[in-house]
């Protein structure tokens, strides 16, 4: 056996590199938060091929002693943690590891200064050696630059992904400190060529505003089609902006979720966002969404992975129905509204306007890509998702009923054009459910009662689950070795097709077992239900039929989008139908 020896300071410090830097954006990460925990108003950072060759962060904050710069490169050196607060941290790094780590993988130079008016202090350290420490020019605040990182360890060096890739990540987690730093100016430079430049209206008196940052990063269609969130429950505290469900993507790219201003990654909060959205969204989409949650430090552990950035809720169910409750609260607040991005895209197939063209796609472009649009406005988000209760008409006038499929409707500020079938069906759907829940469903008793022909075997599968539909309204039972029969049915499906309705509602009964949870169960039932209960595409409608639908779509929560996550109608507004033939 060889001989127990502790380890070198410099292996210490490389072992811990291996977790806290797996790629050359965690040490971006580790030192925009420690710029950020020293109170920076504006952080610069410099990239090259990727942060392989170089990584510079330059901030502005309260910058390191003199006599404290050599320490700060010792491992579990922090100014930030002491005995008292572990179980509350409130700044971003208190670890003491980042430091040392980079600098045992790289060559890194540290200038800082804590007072403009002295001289500042610059260390150079290479793989973990120091080489010099001497005075230097430097202003209050600091500058670090990391070189070659990974060049001694080959081994991660090759795990990396191309230039491209690890740029875009770099760029990522800077557009993430940016949102839930939106005071800050940061700057992103990468090969020489500014990526991002947030700050341009900075105001050094008051900062930047949430809203204009978050159009900077993400356009201004985003927040067009957010709603702002902001909801207490008990001592956690929910903000941010909710996408509107007809808002959606194929990935859960544009989520930005944070804990305490923290940035973090969790799958487990992306599925509980899913389960928010599922009454207005279908199963593969996802919604995008900014949410910070505030809540007290000891409802959560951050301490549970050295890159700081998974996080453990004491009382993860607990979380799961206060996200649940403030996100179907905050939705159904605003609505019937729809997506803009539907209007656009109709518009788009209108237009012959080429520029106006090239702007739709661009707005299309699944958001977070693109930067160059510096000179967007402000948007008034208020006032367009105040749209809550109808004093007015917000969806307007049936002027006509076209194709016997679509009604068009005159409103205050445009044209809306509503599929008759997908509205009808989500009013259907959200009165069933509520008539369910509030235990007030009306049935209508069928003078004759109608015979169906199932298969034995599918009734023999059902089990006698009879009692399930009858508490929807449907009240039926065996009849004979194959066949059922129906004798009343909800009041509101009063003029659907009832053998057909029957046969989907077995087929959707035999499905279920024991671990199909009730609200699963619920949510089915009623669409299966109101989708034959609801105004076919194709039958006429007089006038006043449509105005009564147009009003019920103002009063039924989530009626903007059908229960797959449709449009249910598109909004065409004066101004567009003006630019459209070249008014404006
Ligand atoms: P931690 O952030 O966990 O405390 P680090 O290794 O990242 O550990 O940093 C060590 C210490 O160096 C910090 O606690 C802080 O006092 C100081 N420090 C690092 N970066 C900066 C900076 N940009 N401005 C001011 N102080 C800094
Ligand atoms: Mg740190």
């Amino acid at each position: 056996m060889k001989k127990i020896k502790i380890l070198s300071n410099n292996l210490i410090n490389q072992i811990a590199a291996g977790e806290v830097l797996e790629r050359p954006v965690s040490a971006v990460k580790e030192l925009v938060e420690n710029s950020i925990d020293a109170n920076s108003k504006k952080i610069d950072i410099f990239i090259r091929d990727g942060g392989r060759t170089e990584i510079t962060v330059i901030d502005n904050g309260d910058g390191i002693r003199e006599d404290e710069l050599e320490l700060s490169l010792q491992r579990h050196a922090t100014s930030k943690l002491n005995s008292s607060n572990l179980e509350k941290i409130s700044t971003l790094g208190f670890r003491g590891e980042a430091l040392p780590s980079i600098a045992s993988v790289s060559e890194m130079i540290i200038r800082s200064n804590t007072n403009s008016d002295q001289l500042g202090k610059e260390i150079k350290i290479v793989y973990g050696n120091v080489k010099s420490v001497k005075p230097v020019n430097q202003k209050k605040g600091t500058f670090i630059s990391v070189k070659n990182l990974f060049f001694s360890t080959p081994a991660r060096l090759k795990f990396l992904k191309s230039e491209n890739y690890e740029s875009l990540l770099i760029k990522r987690i800077i557009q993430k400190f940016a949102i839930s730093n939106h005071k800050i100016e940061f700057n992103l430079f990468i090969n020489q060529k500014q990526i991002i430049n947030l700050g341009n209206k900075y105001d050094s008196r008051k900062g930047e505003s949430f809203s204009n940052r978050v159009s900077q990063i993400l356009g201004e269609e985003f927040l067009e089609n957010c709603i702002k969130l902001n909801k207490t429950k008990d001592s956690f505290l929910f903000s941010g902006l909710l996408g509107l469900p007809t808002y959606n993507y194929s990935n859960s790219n544009n989520q930005f979720i944070f804990v305490n201003k923290r940035i973090i990654n969790d799958k487990s909060l992306n599925t509980i966002f899913k389960l928010a959205y599922r009454d207005f969204m279908s199963y593969d989409r996802f919604p995008q969404l900014i949410l910070f949650i505030e809540c007290p430090f000891e409802e959560i552990d951050i301490n549970v992975h050295p890159a700081k950035n998974e996080i453990r809720f004491k009382d993860i169910n607990k979380l799961r129905s206060y996200i649940i409750s403030s996100f179907k609260n905050t939705i159904s607040s605003v609505g019937h509204k729809s997506s803009t991005v539907n209007t656009s895209r109709a518009i788009k197939r209108f237009s012959n306007d080429t520029n106006l063209q090239k702007n739709l796609e661009l707005k299309d472009n699944k958001s977070i890509d693109y930067f160059d649009e510096n000179d967007k406005k402000l948007v008034e988000q208020e006032n367009k998702s105040n749209s809550k209760h109808t004093k007015f008409y917000p969806l307007g006038f049936a002027k006509s009923q076209f194709h016997n499929t679509y009604i068009l409707s005159q409103t205050e500020k445009g044209i809306v054009i509503i599929d008759q079938h997908a509205a009808h069906e989500r009013i259907v759907y959200e009165k069933l459910k509520n008539d369910y829940y509030n235990k007030e469903v009306k049935t209508q008793i069928l003078l004759i009662p109608e015979i169906i022909d199932v298969e034995k075997s599918v009734l023999a599968s059902l089990n006698g689950r009879f009692d399930i539909a009858e508490r929807y309204g449907l009240k039926m039972e065996a009849f004979g070795g194959n066949s059922v029969i129906v004798r009343e049915i909800p009041g509101i499906l009063s003029d659907c097709n009832i053998k057909e309705l029957t046969k989907d509602l077995i087929n959707e009964l035999i499905e279920f077992d024991d671990s199909s949870s009730i609200e699963k169960q619920i949510n089915s039932i009623c669409s299966t239900m109101s989708c034959h209960g609801s105004i076919r595409a194709g039958r006429e409608m007089q006038v006043d039929e449509m105005n009564d639908l147009l009003r019920r779509m103002e009063n039924t929560p989530f009626s903007g989008q059908c229960n797959h996550g449709r449009p249910t109608y598109v909004e065409l507004n004066i101004c567009d139908i003006e630019k459209l033939f070249g008014r404006k």
